[in-house]
């Protein structure tokens, strides 16, 4: 594995597309362009951003773009995806895809419910897949929903197409060309729709946005996540994976053990500077301006979460 290298690749790529000015991205109807903001931008650079093809082990690779890491898992039975990106990244995904082979997609599991990871449901179903995902997911699609934080973004119902048709509570397995996928929730986290997909055979877990690879994460408190949630959540990852599993995060390049603890430790240590200064009175601007996380704002804080806007949301949960 080589998450330095590709990181760099894939933070590169990111500023660059973050600089250029798209002239005029076309954005379906129902998502009626909202002023401003992380996720007006994100579909923008979305249209722009590379999408490459890693491949992992067995017959599982990943594609990295601008949004969430997408799995993919080919056979005999067609091609199952584990997210759908951004909408804007429809083109780019579907050139990556056909780079793996012709065989049509036919299954997709979304991690959660986010536009980042679910935004390209409704083509990925037209085009023949039938949707699964955890049951919060499939409520928020369903319905209009705000999301605070950086984004100040409304997303309205998606539309039929795009909403999961089969859905679960706790754990879920399936087999899939000829491989094992072993679904979990977790307890809230990043949100309260967050699943992991465990491919044992190959010894694989995608683990959503539960993971960020040397990126902060963002968190959405509006639909049930917390920063005590997001570090369980990452516990729980460390002691289900081995020194040989190799770890897809919902951002950031490929990683594995090392990278989910460092991750952890990152989380854990600005969660404690954070509360401290806070149980001392301290506000959010004094906070911020105490640099709490000064030793890793310069790798980790120039991706979705700039260093402030992460420690707001840690702030908000102490
Ligand atoms: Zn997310």
């Amino acid at each position: 594995m080589v998450p330095e290298a590709s990181l760099e690749i894939s933070r590169r790529q990111f500023l660059t597309a973050a600089g250029l000015t798209v002239a005029a991205v076309c954005f379906p109807r129902y998502l009626a362009a909202q002023a401003g903001g992380l996720v007006e931008t994100a579909f923008k650079e979305a249209a722009k951003a590379k999408v490459t093809v890693q491949n992992l082990r067995r017959n599982v690779s990943v594609l990295l773009g601008a949004g969430g890491n997408i799995a993919v898992l080919t056979g005999p039975d067609g091609k199952l995806l584990v997210d759908s990106e951004i909408i804007t990244a429809r083109p780019n995904v579907s050139k990556a895809l056909a780079s793996i082979n012709a065989d049509p997609i036919k299954q997709l599991i979304n991690t959660h419910w986010h536009f980042d990871h679910t935004g390209g449901n409704e083509w990925v179903h037209e085009a023949g897949a039938s949707i699964l995902a955890h049951e919060n997911t499939r409520k928020h699609l369903s319905q209009a929903t705000r999301v605070e934080g950086n984004w100040q973004y409304t997303f309205p119902a998606a539309p039929a197409g795009a909403i999961p048709s089969t859905v679960f509570k706790d754990e879920h397995t399936l087999h899939v060309n000829n491989t094992t996928l072993m679904l979990k929730h977790y307890s809230p986290a990043h949100t309260d729709s967050d699943i992991s997909v465990y491919f044992p055979e190959a010894d694989i877990l995608h683990a959503g946005d539960t993971f960020w690879n040397r990126d902060y994460p963002f968190i959405d408190y509006g639909t049930g996540g917390s920063i005590d949630g997001q570090i369980r959540a990452a516990e729980a990852n460390i002691a289900r994976v081995t020194d040989k599993t190799i770890v897809i995060p919902g951002h950031g390049a490929v990683g594995g053990k090392a990278d989910l603890i460092l991750f952890r430790d990152v989380l854990v240590e600005i969660r404690g500077k954070v509360a401290a200064l806070k149980q001392q009175g301290k506000s959010l601007p004094e906070v911020v301006a105490a640099k709490p996380g000064a030793r890793y704002d310069a790798v980790w804080g120039n991706l979705f979460q700039n260093p402030s806007d992460f420690v707001a949301l840690v702030y908000q949960g102490v």
